[in-house]
């Protein structure tokens, strides 16, 4: 991970004007019932109001992750009896 994904956040917060800190946070996201989850993820955190900015690369590695994890499970899913 570089610094580099930084660069469009300006170190202040787009929602509320507050100071943005740098911080390593879990994405979660439940979907069909299951939890896709990817831990220590660097963002930026509002100091101000609690937003959390994910750089758009990690939520694209993020979305690929559960895609991936949604084609192996439907691979090893049995069909239900009739
Ligand atoms: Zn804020």
């Amino acid at each position: 991970m570089s610094e580099e994904l930084f660069e469009e956040a300006e170190g202040t917060c787009e929602a509320c004007g507050g100071e943005l800190k740098p911080e390593k946070v879990n994405l979660e996201e439940l979907e069909g019932g299951k939890l896709y989850l990817m831990e220590n993820v660097p963002a930026m955190v509002c100091e101000q109001c609690g937003e959390i900015w994910v750089p758009e690369p990690i939520l694209k590695e993020f979305e690929k992750m559960m895609e991936t994890a949604k084609r192996h499970k439907s691979r090893l899913a049995k069909r239900p009896k009739k």
